[in-house]
């Protein structure tokens, strides 16, 4: 028989996959002798088969739990629903993957009518049993039964307004027997039934909520956010209740081993005395820094200080707990590696190694690729922050710089940033409910909270800058307004904020770019010394070029000609040769190009220092050069500029037309139809060469690429006419230099053929972007408007185009590898879509034995990182 349920003592932190994250820490805590509340973890292997059994709990898992349940009674010599004196329990999610407020918790379970008056019997305290009961019934409906939370919320205030309560706490046990009533009729009104009092259905209730909350919409969006599989499941642990409501030596809080903002050697937390559950994080009262737990409970202060020295060697790494402390006893609730602002992680895995806790490599493996984008991304200026007009300023929650326009709902947020407007996501307190419009936004800005409230963690998380608790602003979300200091700001009114300070500002202020140094520049190296896979980057400009160099790539694997081409000086010869009649025309027209392109290409050598350089062929259609039918102005002033009528320039946009162009006359077609294209590229790629090698003594190594290939004779078509034209120009100068020539894998076509390409090719590169397109037959251009429905219909989970489909997509990217080197050992193999800055699409193109991977600049070093930590996990699972 399957084992679906696990007593904490039978568990232990290696069991993620079955216990989910928080069950296998509730387990090892058990194991290492640390005072944890005992209960029993339902498995995610039971989540899953709930999902197979059509959504119902198996008669044999019911067994199970109930079978365990019993232990835990046994453990606490307690019975569940016993009127007199109850076991009480909570019912907690857990996945494998920490999934912070995306799954809701259940407190105090097995109350009843009855029940409740046992429990203010036995504790001679009425109060802290109806606090108790309001709670669970509160919870219970928002969990189980998706009653709105408002509705409770706003009786919990009624209540607290007519009896002159400033809060929660001043409420008396008669109070909370009015709460509970109203919370009971608000029960009734929705459901239609009376508010259940079994607490065996109460249970079961509760376990089937916390699976049906693997699959909620908020659930579903964090999970493609960070690339977590739904078919994982959640585990839920049923754990008995202890007390931090029971009066003024009773307490909750939470806590971290090290800053997770700054990542300093010192514990970090807040905790409420008199509390109870995420009372800390929902922002209810202004918590207490855990230091001053010093002088109102010293004892367990040293006992926690203890514990967490001991979780955090037993784990090697910093620790986020949660903690409640019920009658002078301190129970610790959870633990977990926690999450982590960037420049913590990066200073954090760097301690670590130093302190001699973890090895140079497994420092590697605990930052968070994705992570590193916001230490790469820019400051704000100095001399402009002290010129800049200062609003308000709050709690530091998560650093950076952002500016850009306020909005003040997740939905308007999250629109205006799909809009691609730089957008200030401003609220009184964030809810999980936001996760997309924070996730759109540059920033969030809040008005209450502390430094563990929902915003800051969810922002800490996602990298996002955050400034919360600024309490000067008096947000009105229904006129979209806020105020602070008699001033008022709207919607779209512009503002800029650090999360690093805090401060709130006017205006847009202007930012720095970073640098790769100190600890950054030291995990860098030991992720250096790990990988094997080489990390390029995508440039156009000498600019990006002397970007990427910067943050460590070692060449580049795209250069995309067509840029060049845009620019206002440029794009008039490009038009002439477009608007040519004859080879003649086109080429004067192409000479007037060559000047400008060898110019770029001379001074991306440069930049590059003798590291290789891959250029790709012109590949855009041609109509992308010509303005848009309706534009008659601009057609106008094209025609005057060159001489030509406006009908002229109609007729040639009517020529070009095509009713599919990302499958029409682009790419190594273009070279086809026009042969004196390639070999004006050519000559620009072989001409700079010559001069930069000639002039600068440096090495130049010129990768020539064609694009778009399908067919083995269309790349020695255009290479043909490279190696002609470079002969020519060999012959020319008197001198020769060696250069390569090989292909962009995008069509699905060339990787079905492609070890007789590779007869042909130098070097592969993978054009994931075109391939994935052309494989799933979607246009990349539009799939943004049906992806939505494939995600939340469970088609896809995750952006085919941001995350390389390795069944699909990946299988041919292997088959072409496999193939090509079949045909020729030596072939350079790389990837060089907007996938090669996935780091785990960098993982699949280390293990199918790629070469390198390009990407943009800024996503360099995460590509560095991950391409280490797919070398590192290698080597791990070897042994
Ligand atoms: P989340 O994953 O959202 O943090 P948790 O399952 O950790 O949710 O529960 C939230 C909080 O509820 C805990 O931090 C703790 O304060 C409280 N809690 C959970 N279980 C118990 C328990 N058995 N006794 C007392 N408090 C509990
Ligand atoms: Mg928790
Ligand atoms: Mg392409």
């Amino acid at each position: 028989m399957t084992k679906y349920v696990y007593l904490f003592r039978e568990g232990n932190a290696s069991m993620k996959n079955t216990l989910g994250g928080k069950g296998a820490n509730l387990a090892e805590m058990t194991n290492i002798g640390l005072p944890v509340p005992q209960g029993f973890t339902v498995s995610t292997e039971a989540c899953t088969r709930y999902y197979a059994d059509n959504k119902t709990v198996a008669p044999e898992i019911e067994a199970q739990i109930f079978t365990a349940l019993a232990e835990t009674e046994k453990e606490y010599g307690k019975k569940f629903g016993d009127l007199n004196d109850p076991l009480l329990v909570s019912v907690r999610s857990g996945a494998r993957a920490s999934m912070p407020g995306m799954m809701d918790t259940i407190l105090n379970l097995g109350l009843n009518d009855v029940a409740v008056l046992g429990l203010a019997r036995l504790t001679s305290n009425e109060r802290f049993a109806y606090d108790s009961y309001r709670r669970f019934i509160q919870m219970f409906s928002d969990v189980v039964m998706e009653i709105d939370k408002q509705k409770f919320h706003h009786a919990l205030e009624a209540v607290k307004t007519e009896n002159g309560c400033k809060q929660d706490t001043d409420l008396t046990a008669e109070n909370l027997k009015e709460v509970v009533r109203r919370y009971k009729e608000i029960y009734v009104n929705a459901m239609g039934t009376e508010f259940p009092q079994d607490p065996k259905t109460q249970l079961m209730e509760a376990i089937k909520a916390v699976f049906r909350s693997w699959d909620n919409d908020r659930a579903i969006y964090y999970r493609r956010m960070n690339d977590i599989p739904g078919d994982w499941g959640t585990a839920v642990n049923v754990q008995g209740m202890v007390f931090g409501n029971m009066g003024d030596d009773c307490g909750t809080g939470v806590a971290f081993t090290r800053n997770p903002s700054t990542g300093e050697k010192k514990l970090y937390g807040e905790y409420l005395m008199n509390a109870q559950g995420e009372d800390v994080v929902a922002g209810i009262r202004t918590p207490r820094p855990i230091d001053t737990m010093k002088d109102t409970l010293p004892e367990v202060y040293e006992q926690f200080v203890q514990i967490a020295n001991t979780l955090e060697s037993h784990y090697h790494d910093m620790q986020d707990m949660e903690f409640t402390i019920e009658r002078g006893k301190l129970f610790m609730l959870q633990t977990r590696n926690g999450k982590r602002t960037a420049g913590a992680a990066v200073k954090i895995a760097v301690d670590l190694v130093e302190e001699g806790q973890l090895t140079e490599e497994e420092a590697v493996l605990k930052v968070e690729p994705k992570q590193l984008d916001t230490l790469l991304h820019p400051n704000f200026d100095t001399a402009a922050l002290k010129a800049a007009t200062l609003i308000t300023s709050g709690l530091p929650a998560s650093p950076g710089a952002a500016a850009g326009a306020l909005y003040f709902t997740a939905a308007d947020a999250a629109k205006a940033g799909k809009e691609g407007k730089a957008v200030i996501l401003i609220r009184e307190e964030t809810t999980p409910e936001d996760i997309e419009g924070m996730d759109m936004a540059r920033g969030i800005l809040t008005a209450r909270g502390g430094m563990t409230s929902h915003a800051a963690v969810v922002a800490r998380g996602m990298g996002r800058p955050a400034v919360v608790g600024a309490s000067a602003l008096h947000i009105d979300e229904k006129s979209k307004s806020v105020t602070v200091n008699g001033k008022t700001y709207h919607e779209g009114d512009k503002v800029s904020m650090d999360g690093t300070s805090g401060n709130v500002y006017e205006g847009m202020v202007a930012t720095v770019e970073t640098a790769v140094t100190g600890d950054f520049a030291k995990l860098m190296s030991w992720a250096d010394k790990a990988r094997t896979l080489k990390v390029r980057t995508n440039a156009d400009t000498p600019r990006d070029t002397k970007q990427g160099v910067e943050f460590g790539a070692e060449g580049i694997g795209l250069c995309r000609t067509e840029h060049m081409f845009f620019e206002a000086s440029r794009v008039k010869a490009m038009r002439e040769m477009i608007l040519s009649d004859n080879a003649q025309q086109r080429k004067a027209a192409l000479a007037r190009i060559l000047p400008f392109q060898q110019k770029d290409f001379e001074e991306m050598y440069i930049a590059l220092e003798g590291r290789p350089m891959t250029v790709r062929y012109l590949d855009p259609p041609l109509h992308e050069f010509l303005p848009q039918l309706g534009m008659k102005d601009e057609i106008a002033a094209i025609a005057k500029e060159l001489g030509t009528t406006s009908e002229a320039i109609v007729a040639k946009i009517n020529d070009l037309h095509e009713f599919n162009p990302m499958m029409g006359h682009r790419g190594c077609r273009l070279a086809v139809t026009y042969p004196e294209i390639a070999e004006m590229q050519t000559r620009a790629v072989i001409q700079a060469a010559l001069k930069v090698r000639r002039e600068t003594g440096l090495d130049v190594k010129p990768e020539i690429m064609i694009p778009l290939v399908g067919t083995v004779k269309e790349l020695k078509f255009v290479k043909s006419i490279v190696l002609e034209t470079a002969e020519k120009i060999f012959a020319e100068q008197n001198e020769r230099i060696e250069f390569q020539v090989g292909t962009m894998i995008e069509i699905p076509r060339a990787c079905v053929v492609a070890d007789k390409i590779a007869e042909e090719a130098d070097f592969f590169s993978f054009g994931t972007n075109d391939l994935t397109q052309m494989t799933f037959g979607f246009s990349r251009d539009d799939a943004g408007k049906f992806l939505d429905s494939y995600y939340s219909g469970k088609i896809l989970e995750s952006d085919p185009f941001a995350r390389l489909d390795q069944e699909g997509v990946g299988s041919l990217v292997k088959m072409a590898a496999e193939k090509g080197r079949s045909a020729r050992s030596g072939l350079k193999l790389g990837i060089c879509g907007e996938h090669g800055g996935d780091p785990s699409t960098i993982e699949f193109c280390h293990n199918i034995g790629l070469n390198y991977v390009s990407c943009s600049p800024f996503r360099v070093p995460i590509a560095r990182l991950a391409a280490a930590q797919a070398a590192i996990k290698e080597k791990q699972a070897k042994k």
